[in-house]
């Protein structure tokens, strides 16, 4: 497995690929890498001849009151776990690599941002798209593969590839999860067993929307009221929001259909967790 750590090597091992007639599929990551990214690269390497994986923890998409010192990291472990996936090529450069002194060109999508996640963390998915940018220019891959857990910024990114003719295959992956039902996540790192507990919340508050748009309920509030006081009943828990919204336009819906993404923010302790569901009809079970 080779490592680069510079924008030039980079590209230049893209473009050796390519000249050989090899696809290039890419999974950016800030590393400290579990389960849910390693599916990822399975994902990846199942659709390209060779596989990278960026790892870097991306300061211009953290606020100043986050946790961009504090995010784990664990180069000797995830550079592991990547050989054993069978990656191809780590990409790690530094963060004065990555962004020249000076910089001051970014990639903005207009309207994706101003809802969920972008309300509690302004500037978030602009630093997002910047640095998404910058490493589809660095790696030039032919598909890249992002988790669905991060359904905001999945939605982000495949609006800027399609409005800046971006030639790349953006494919999105279903939440990997604990046992449990809890989001694979990097921050569950920093959870106490009593936050983890209270963590649990998430998933089974999204498991009861469902079950009341199965039993026929229709009205976005009425289950918003549901799954908030739910999660509220377990301690340690701040709700950032709760949204019931269009998977497109990631709006606010009234009226609840099939496909209506359910998405949470939920401090636990000083951790901020995030997860969604898309509704389903449940099929009901052939009585016999
Ligand atoms: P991160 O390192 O947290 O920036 O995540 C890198 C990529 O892995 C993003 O595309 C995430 O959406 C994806 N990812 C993180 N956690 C999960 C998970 N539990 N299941 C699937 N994908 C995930």
């Amino acid at each position: 497995m080779e490592i680069i750590k510079t924008v030039k090597q980079m590209q230049q091992a893209a473009h050796a690929i390519r000249t050989g007639g090899e696809s290039i599929a890419l999974v950016p990551t800030m590393g400290f890498l579990h389960e849910g990214h390693l599916t990822l690269m399975r994902v990846g390497k199942e659709h390209c001849d060779r596989l990278i994986v960026s790892i870097f923890v991306n300061p211009t998409q953290f606020g100043p009151n986050e946790d961009l010192e504090a995010y784990p990291r664990d180069t000797e472990g995830d550079l592991r776990k990547a050989e054993n996936v069978g990656v191809d090529l780590v990409f790690m450069p530094s963060a004065r690599e990555m962004y020249p002194q000076g910089a001051q060109t970014s990639v903005v999508v207009k309207d994706l941002p101003r809802h969920l996640c972008g309300l509690s963390r302004p500037g978030h998915f602009d630093g997002v798209t910047t640095v998404v940018a910058k490493l589809f220019h660095m790696v030039n891959p032919h598909v890249a593969v992002f988790g669905q857990k991060d359904y905001q910024q999945l939605a982000v990114i495949s609006r800027m590839v399609m409005d800046l003719d971006m030639d790349i295959q953006i494919i999105g992956v279903p939440t990997v999860r604990e046992r449990d039902g809890l989001a694979m996540s990097s921050r569950n790192s920093y959870l106490s067993a009593e936050e983890r507990q209270s963590a649990l919340s998430l998933k089974k508050s999204l498991n009861l929307a469902e079950r009341l748009f199965n039993e026929g309920e229709r009205r976005a509030q009425a289950v918003k009221d549901f799954v908030q006081s739910y999660i509220l009943e377990h301690p340690h828990t701040e709700i950032d929001y709760i949204a019931l919204c269009d998977p497109v336009t990631l709006e606010d819906v009234n009226t609840l259909t099939e496909g209506t993404l359910v998405a949470l923010a939920v401090r636990v302790g000083k951790t901020r967790l995030i997860d969604n569901a898309r509704l389903r009809k449940q099929k009901k079970s052939k009585k016999q």
